[in-house]
């Protein structure tokens, strides 16, 4: 697998989980996986066991020349991860961050040709290459277009598309960078962008490259194919209908159970579910809210317009007009959304109802998870979603947008058509006030009025299997099926 990230050593969010939950359990299913990463420096050391360099000397094709780099090796929760170290004046993985500089481009397109690179020279002729998103969205490409000529013609590349927001758009130099031939790729059938003929766009390379593309989840692949979600891929994707499809990702209940997490200051499953006011008062003590009776409403989220922050804004004030006390964890990248929240922070400072906590911090979000009642998830669209999955297994009951894995994954109390057991939360469809007033009301009107009903949703939700298992499962059948 080749990724830009692998939780918990480089996360910014879902895909990081994605590649160690699908990691592991291709591993524990007795298949040799090995990830391959950037080594940034913001890596977190302290969670790799064993690094040392394992390759040396690995010189990566840059334009006419090469750039020096070496592969260190180290474990991560079991996981065989191999890091590339890029040393060059660019400085491509040493910016503090994973994300975010106006070179991104560059720096992913390097990083998918040094790990096609170190793959060949250290003669690793895996059977599945799985790669993800536009960062690594070239890594088919040279696939079949080098590498497959050098004698790993019999690798299969599996792409998955993470986020179809994020297409890797970039003039053609990336191509030229790495020896690729412009005039063969920059064509519509091939890296052409839709609607602007001068650029690549690297997520395009990946689809049209690999032996088969998937998404995260199979009302996301719809909308994709089908809604302005494609955001210009939708005519591409139907072309490559045959070899595409969604698989709901999964969860790691090794990280995310309430009944064995380290984080809490109690442990609770759906048998036990009176200790979860242990984790709730904890919540309070480590956010300053005054314990009191009245539920608590929580979001944990990149605070992406994606993820619908005029929503998440409106819902900290309605909720607090209606008696709940909210507790916001999240951290945004555009300066813009970054101000406005700690605009609202500020503004409730004095609140002993209101707590926004700005920033990434894996170990709160824990808490929140277990401390909270409802968590609030009002997306403009949302691949999968692994916030409500988790949130579910604590006993804390999602109100959502009902978009993408959203839509596949909870159920409305009051209006889905599945049986009661199946239902596990509140859903509504309009991007708009009134929409999530109307999904938020009834959640906190049930939690005042109908505490045993209440409580049942947070048992529905506890009992569901979001397991990687079944999602384990299904990727290999699509290896299987690829490489026959
Ligand atoms: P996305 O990948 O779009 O960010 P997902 O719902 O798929 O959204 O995954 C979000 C993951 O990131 C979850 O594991 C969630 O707990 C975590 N997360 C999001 N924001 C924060 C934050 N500020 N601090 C800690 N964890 C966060």
């Amino acid at each position: 697998m080749a990724s830009p990230e692998c939780a918990p050593v480089a996360k910014a969010g879902g895909l990081g989980d994605f590649v160690h939950g699908l990691g592991r359990e291709l591993s524990i299913r007795g298949n040799h996986v090995e990830i391959v990463l950037p080594k940034y420096d913001t890596l977190r050391f302290d969670r790799i066991g064993g690094m040392h360099k394992v390759y040396r000397d690995l010189w990566v094709p840059f334009y006419d020349k090469a750039i020096h780099c070496d592969v260190e090796y180290g474990e991560v929760d079991g996981l065989n991860c191999f890091f590339i170290d890029a040393h060059s004046e660019h400085g491509f993985f040493n910016r503090g961050k994973i994300y975010g500089d106006a070179d991104d481009a560059d720096r992913f397109a390097f990083f998918s040709r040094a790990a096609m690179e170190f793959l060949y020279k250290s003669g690793r002729r895996p059977d599945i290459i799985h790669c993800n998103d536009w960062h690594t969205g070239l890594m088919p490409v040279l696939l079949y277009e080098i590498y497959a000529g050098l004698g790993m013609g019999h690798s299969r590349a599996c792409y998955s598309l993470h986020n179809m927001g994020h297409q890797g758009w970039v003039a053609p130099h990336v191509l030229r960078m790495n020896r690729l031939d412009v005039g063969r790729l920059m064509v519509p059938e091939r890296l052409q962008a839709p609607g602007n003929p001068a650029e690549v766009n690297l997520m395009k390379g990946g689809i049209v490259f690999s032996n088969f593309v998937t998404t995260v989840s199979p009302r996301y692949a719809w909308e994709i194919q089908h809604t302005e979600q494609g955001m210009g891929l939708q005519g591409l994707l139907k072309v490559h209908d045959r070899k595409f499809g969604g698989v709901l990702n999964g969860i790691d209940y090794n990280t995310w159970n309430p009944e064995i997490d380290p984080h809490l200051p109690a442990n609770y499953g759906p048998d036990s579910l009176p200790a979860k006011a242990k984790c709730k008062a904890a919540l309070r003590a480590r956010t300053g809210l005054t314990d009191v009776f009245k539920p608590v409403v929580a979001v944990v989220s990149r605070l992406d317009r994606q993820k619908g922050v005029e929503l998440i804004r409106h819902g900290i004030y309605y909720a607090l007009a209606q008696g709940c006390q909210f507790v916001l964890l999240g951290s945004a990248p555009e300066p813009a959304v970054n101000a406005d929240f700690w605009q609202i922070k500020h503004e409730m400072d004095a609140s002993p109802d209101c707590h926004l906590e700005l920033g990434y911090d894996e170990d709160l979000a824990h808490l929140i998870y277990a401390g909270a009642d409802m968590i609030l998830i009002p997306s403009v669209y949302e691949p999968c979603g692994l916030t409500q999955m988790i949130a579910m297994k604590y006993g804390c009951v999602p109100i959502a947008r009902r978009v993408g894995g959203l839509a596949d994954t909870v159920f409305d109390a009051n209006y889905s058509d599945r049986p009661f057991e199946h239902r596990n939360g509140y859903v509504f469809d309009d991007y708009t006030y009134a929409g999530m007033e109307g999904a938020l009301g009834r959640a906190i009107g049930l939690w005042k009025r109908f505490p045993e009903y209440f409580r049942q949703l947070r048992v529905n939700g506890m009992r569901q299997d979001h397991s990687w298992n079944g999602p384990g499962q299904h990727y290999l059948d699509i290896y299987n099926h690829i490489r026959a």
